[in-house]
C-alpha cells in the first residue's frame, strides 16, 4: 500500500543520512546513559539537552499494532492493507513504524522484530520492522 513521501529537514537530516546507509539512529544523552527516540529534544532521564545520535542495533519487540485498510480498488481487487506498529527498541525507546512481511493473525505482543528499510523512489529511506525468522 503506498504511503506518503517522507522528506528531510535540518533536524532530521542526520537521521535520513543514516537510513540511506541502512542504519537506524536513536538519541543518546551526553550526560547520562539514557537513550531516547529520534524526535526527542531533552533527555527523558536527566532532562539534559545534550543529545547525540547513535546507531541502534535494529532489534525490537512488538508492543502494539493496528491494521490499516486502504481504499478498495475500482476493479474489485484485493483491498490493500498495512500494519502500523509501535515497537520497543532493544535500547529502550519506543518507535512507530510499519510492520512488513507479517500476517496480522500471527502477531502477538513481544514478537521479536528486526530492522529493514523501505526505499521509495521519491523520498527518504524509511525504517520498517519485520518478524525475526
Ligand atoms: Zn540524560
Amino acid at each position: 500500500m503506498p504511503t506518503h513521501t517522507v522528506t528531510r529537514d535540518d533536524a532530521s537530516a542526520p537521521f535520513y543520512d543514516a537510513t540511506a546507509r541502512g542504519e537506524l539512529l536513536l538519541r543518546r544523552c551526553a550526560d547520562c546513559p539514557a537513550w531516547a527516540a529520534p524526535r526527542t529534544l531533552t533527555c527523558p532521564s536527566c532532562g539534559g539537552d545534550r543529545l547525540n545520535w547513535q546507531v541502534a542495533s535494529g532489534s525490537a519487540a512488538l508492543v502494539s499494532w493496528t491494521v490499516v485498510h486502504g481504499r478498495p480498488a475500482a476493479d474489485g481487487g484485493e483491498v490493500p492493507q498495512a500494519i502500523a506498529a509501535l515497537v520497543e527498541s532493544a535500547e529502550g525507546p519506543w518507535l512507530h513504524g510499519r510492520l512488513v512481511g507479517a500476517e496480522p493473525a500471527s502477531l502477538a505482543a513481544g514478537l521479536p522484530l528486526s530492522l529493514a528499510f523501505e526505499r521509495p523512489g521519491d523520498g527518504e529511506a524509511v525504517p520498517v520492522f519485520r518478524p525475526v525468522d
